[in-house]
């Protein structure tokens, strides 16, 4: 694998399952659907941007179960095909401010919002919550499931509910590596330190994340990051996101090539989808047919 050598990695296609709503955010989103069944609310409200992978499987999964979805979308950003599809599958776009945007965890914003798409259930942003985490465990089954010989697994982290969920269905044999594709997130630790504590996961995996491979910050991708992605997709044939995945493999591929990590030991990394966001990259698109 010239240029892209990775060591012994394989990769958990979730990009692959899920239907309209593929990798990781179908784990995280389905539990509110029963909530909300449940609790007698009629719609789902959450908060994204343009290009929000969790907005845009929200919108798919509510067509598919039936149930009205609402998307609080930080504004100044233009028409996206994401928003074209959930507008297409019926969520109702609404615009904010990025001053109003910035209240999306404040409580008296979330109530007013609550009291406007009344009956309606709340779900944080990049579905960031215990309920989202518990949906993740399932993640956690699986790996178990299709690779018990698995130890060393990798995924890569936005608010850390993926991890959080994998980590507390895994035993302590397993040590999993987050990579952050956010720039400065220096609360995530505590984050899912607290998220584990309530899903009272006490013989999980060990865990770690690594804050070093954001690329500059969420979404931006450097060139040494583009020339990665697009050289391993020719030769490995494996489509995969700037934001999150492309982060993860090219961070597997530098701590390999610097000798950080043994080449010779078995990775398991989590495809955990987003592709719908490679839209939003048009080199991605170009360097297709270039290669
Ligand atoms: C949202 C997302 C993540 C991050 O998940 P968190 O649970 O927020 O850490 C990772 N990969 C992809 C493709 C995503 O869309």
């Amino acid at each position: 694998m010239l240029g892209v050598s990775l060591g012994c990695v394989s990769l958990l296609r979730l990009d692959q399952a899920g239907g309209l709503a593929p990798g990781n955010k179908s784990f995280k989103l389905r539990d509110y659907f029963t909530h909300a069944a449940r609790s007698g609310a009629r719609r789902l409200v959450s908060f994204g941007g343009a290009w929000s992978n969790h907005l845009h499987a929200l919108a798919a999964l509510g067509k598919q179960y039936g149930i009205d979805t609402v998307g609080i979308v930080r504004g100044g950003e233009t028409n996206t095909a994401t928003l074209a599809d959930a507008a297409a599958w019926g969520m109702r776009i609404h615009r904010v401010s990025r001053t109003e945007y910035r209240q999306r965890n404040d409580i008296a914003y979330q109530r007013a919002l609550s009291e406007q798409f009344a009956p309606c259930l709340l779900i944080p942003e990049g579905g960031a919550s215990l309920i989202g985490a518990r949906g993740c465990a399932d993640i956690g089954v699986i790996v178990q499931r299709l690779a018990p010989q698995a130890t060393k697994i990798v995924v890569p982290v936005g608010t850390g509910t993926t991890l959080a969920g994998l980590v507390s269905a895994l035993d302590s044999g397993c040590e999993v590596i987050g990579i952050a594709a956010l720039k400065g997130a220096l609360d995530l630790e505590q984050r899912v330190e607290d998220v584990l504590l309530q899903l009272a996961a006490d013989t999980g995996a060990r865990w770690s994340v690594r804050h070093d491979f954001h690329g500059g910050g969420f979404a931006r991708a450097p060139s040494a990051l583009r020339e990665f992605l697009l050289a391993f997709e020719a030769v490995q044939g494996v489509e995969l996101d700037p934001v999150y995945t492309g982060k993860m493999l090219f961070a597997i591929h530098q701590m390999v090539k610097t000798g950080e990590w043994d080449s010779e030991t078995p990775v398991l990394a989590i495809h955990t989808g987003g592709l719908q966001g490679r839209r939003g990259y048009p080199w991605l698109e170009q360097g297709r047919h270039v290669c």
